[in-house]
C-alpha cells in the first residue's frame, strides 16, 4: 500500500528495521550518511536501494530538513555505487518514489538503482 510522503517518521518501518541490524540485508556499500543493498523484489538485473541513515520519510522530508552534509553525503553515495557497480557505462537509471501517486511503500526516503539492461525512455509501469 502505498504512504504518504509526509506523514511523520515511523520508527518500525522496514528500512529503519534494517539500519537497526534487525532484518538481514545484501549491503552493497556503507559509510556513515548511507547504507546500500539489494532489492528484495529486484526490477532490473541490478536493483539496488541506496537509504539515508537519517530519519526521513520522503524526498520532500530529505530535502527540506536533511543537512548539507547528510544531503552531500546521500548523492555521493548514490553516484559511488553505481559507478562501483559498473554501471555508468553503459548506464542506469535512478528513481525515487514520493507518496500515494508516486507509489512510495516504505516510508524511509530511498533512491532506486536500476542497471543491467536497457530500461527504455520512461519510468517502470505500474
Ligand atoms: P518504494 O515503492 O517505497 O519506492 O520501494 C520500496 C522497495 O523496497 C521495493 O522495491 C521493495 O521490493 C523493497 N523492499 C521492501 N521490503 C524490503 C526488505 O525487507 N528488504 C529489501 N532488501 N528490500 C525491500
Amino acid at each position: 500500500m502505498p504512504v504518504s510522503g509526509l506523514a511523520p517518521y515511523d520508527d518500525a518501518n522496514i528500512f529503519a528495521r534494517i539500519l537497526r541490524g534487525e532484518i538481514p540485508n545484501r549491503t552493497v556499500y556503507e559509510d556513515e550518511w548511507v547504507l546500500a543493498f539489494h532489492d528484495i523484489n529486484p526490477q532490473a538485473p541490478t536493483h539496488v536501494l541506496v537509504i539515508p541513515k537519517g530519519k526521513y520519510v520522503s524526498f520532500a522530508d530529505f530535502s527540506t530538513k536533511a543537512s548539507e552534509a547528510e544531503i552531500a553525503g546521500m548523492i555521493r553515495a548514490v553516484g559511488k555505487v553505481a559507478q562501483m557497480l559498473g554501471l555508468e557505462e553503459p548506464g542506469y537509471r535512478l528513481l525515487a518514489n514520493l507518496g500515494e501517486h508516486g507509489g512510495q511503500e516504505v516510508p524511509h526516503f530511498h533512491v532506486h538503482i536500476f542497471g543491467g539492461r536497457p530500461l527504455g525512455r520512461m519510468v517502470m509501469p505500474a
